[in-house]
């Protein structure tokens, strides 16, 4: 299974990618952990990316694609993947088919999580994630047994920076004008299915894993065409 989530930030992508790869037994590949792992290790490519993450901007092409490249010729994405975050544009779109194609490869479907904007605000502004395992908790709607505490791993929750307001709307921007024309882009190629992203997490999630299902056992029933 080779699949991407795309949505807007706020729209449960990360939370959805957790459980849908692990359902399909396929890693989790996100564009925006693996740059906020190099961000906390000091790396080169940390540096570099810190300074696009905190305004809420796309960190460029060239660098993105370059790390996607790398990550999926690694051994664990052989047998399938979740794409989390990338692409974020028709570009790196274009990059994906040619790493795909490298490889020999190609996708299998995109899904897109929807989700109003009042809704993602109220998301973003109460997500908290673990910075030792990486789970995504919120204060409202899943918080942790005791608060700032990871249930999970025990581990000390955050509030990631580019979750303020300001740089939220920012990034809806960027997402709107970026990001929203890629399901154009995939729906034209009869590689997009949808679903509703409100509600309990458990429920999306059941929705997510029926809506693949679905979609890669009959894509032409099951493609979206608007
Ligand atoms: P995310 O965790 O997916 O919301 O990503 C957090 C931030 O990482 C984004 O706001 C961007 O600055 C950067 N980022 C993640 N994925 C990409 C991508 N595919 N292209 C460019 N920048 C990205």
């Amino acid at each position: 299974m080779r699949l991407i989530l795309v949505g807007p930030p706020g729209a449960g992508k990360g939370t959805q990618a957790e459980f849908v790869a692990a359902h399909f037994d396929i890693p989790k590949i996100s564009t925006g952990d693996i740059f906020r792992s190099n961000v906390s290790g000091g790396t080169e490519l940390g540096k570099l990316a810190k300074k696009f993450m905190d305004a809420g901007d796309l960190v460029p092409d060239e660098v993105t694609n370059a790390m996607v490249r790398s990550r999926l010729g690694e051994p664990d994405a052989a047998g399938g993947f979740l794409l989390d975050g990338f692409p974020r544009n028709v570009s790196q779109a274009y990059e994906l088919d040619s790493i795909l194609g490298d490889l020999g490869t190609q996708l299998d479907v995109v899904v897109e999580l929807d989700v109003d904007n009042d809704e993602v605000v109220r998301r973003l502004s109460g997500r908290r994630i673990c910075g030792k395992c990486g789970h995504i908790w919120h204060v409202e709607f899943d918080p942790p047994s005791v608060p700032e505490i990871c249930d999970k791993c025990g581990g000390q929750l955050y509030h990631r920076d580019d979750d303020y307001p300001e740089t939220v709307r920012h990034r809806l921007d960027v997402y709107t004008l970026q990001t929203a024309p890629l399901t154009e882009f995939y729906r034209s190629r009869n590689q997009l299915t949808q679903l509703d992203a409100l509600g309990p997490v458990e429920d999306v999630t059941e929705r997510a894993i029926a809506t693949i299902e679905a979609f890669t056992a009959s894509p032409d029933a099951a493609a979206v065409d608007e």
